[in-house]
């Protein structure tokens, strides 16, 4: 079987786009407003009227540091999780990471762009022990107080099991805001899906490479108005887009989404009815 890689060269930083496997959600709900007659150009559901997805964690490898951005999809959900979103798990990070010559104790940091379960449920192991041993875990402040105190439309995001052993640990590094991690490598607040989500933007020698976390969750989320019935702030979404997508564009910045099924790299394109597309990225 082959391992689903896809590289590229920002600068100095070489940033491969992994996978941890592919899920479905229900259509309806990744496209919130959007009528089906309108998404299902984009992508066909399944007799479930679910959509297919991926998990699409980052590696940048800069200034001799490997940097995981999101770890995984949760694996300890049983059968019932597993069918509810179709769980396909023939590929994973760790297949990935070893295709690369890298193990887990290789990594040097990990960002968890939030923690929900599809974006950090591989931060602790099957034994539930931090899985990157090695790495400090780059959150918002934010995200881990709200990890900690849900509610009933939050809580079956966050799964205590892989946040209480990173914390205890001691390994969660806390950020507050926009920070830069290191030269030309900064997290960057985007709220809307919920309020402590994180992206990460890396600037090197004149290009840009941005991960969008669910801010755009797949290509076909690009226009504007195209937000997931899961986001907690539709209207921030929006906002967040509104201050962020037109820079990124000016910088002909390469877009990473976590959960496109087909695109690793993509580009921003200006839209004729307003905003913008997603287009995958010349090579
Ligand atoms: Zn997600």
């Amino acid at each position: 079987m082959s391992t689903w890689i896809q590289s590229r060269q920002i600068g100095p930083a070489t940033v491969h786009s992994l996978t941890d496997g592919q899920f479905r959600l229900d259509g309806g709900a990744m496209f919130g407003s959007v009528p089906r007659a309108l998404w299902e150009r984009a992508t066909t559901p399944d007799e479930l009227n679910r959509i297919r997805l991926r998990i699409n964690p980052l590696l940048i490898q800069l200034g001799g540091e490997n940097i995981l951005v999101e770890t995984g999809m949760w694996d300890q959900g049983g059968e019932k999780f597993e069918a509810m979103y179709a769980l396909d798990r023939d590929e994973t990070v760790f297949r990935g990471l070893d295709a690369l010559g890298l193990s887990p104790d290789d990594i040097h940091l990990v960002i968890n762009t939030h923690l929900h379960f599809d974006h950090a449920g591989r931060n602790v192991t099957t034994l539930g022990d931090p899985t990157f041993p090695n790495a400090r875990y780059v959150v918002q402040k934010q995200e881990l107080h709200d990890a900690r105190h849900t509610h009933e439309r939050s809580r079956a995001s966050y799964l205590p099991a892989y946040i209480d052993p990173i914390e205890h640990a001691g390994l969660f590094e806390i950020v507050d805001g926009e920070h830069e991690l290191r030269p030309g490598l900064s997290v960057l607040p985007l709220p809307g899906h919920n309020l402590g989500q994180q992206g990460v933007v890396l600037r090197q020698d004149g290009q840009t490479l941005v991960y969008v976390a669910d801010l755009i969750p797949t290509l076909a989320h690009a226009p504007t108005a195209y937000i997931m019935g899961y986001d907690l702030y539709p209207v921030t979404t929006l906002d967040t887009r509104k201050r962020h997508l037109g820079q990124w564009f000016e910088e002909g910045a390469v877009i990473c989404t976590p959960h496109d099924p087909d695109t690793a790299f993509a580009q921003l394109h200006p839209n004729p009815k307003g905003g913008f597309t997603l287009n995958p990225a010349q090579p």
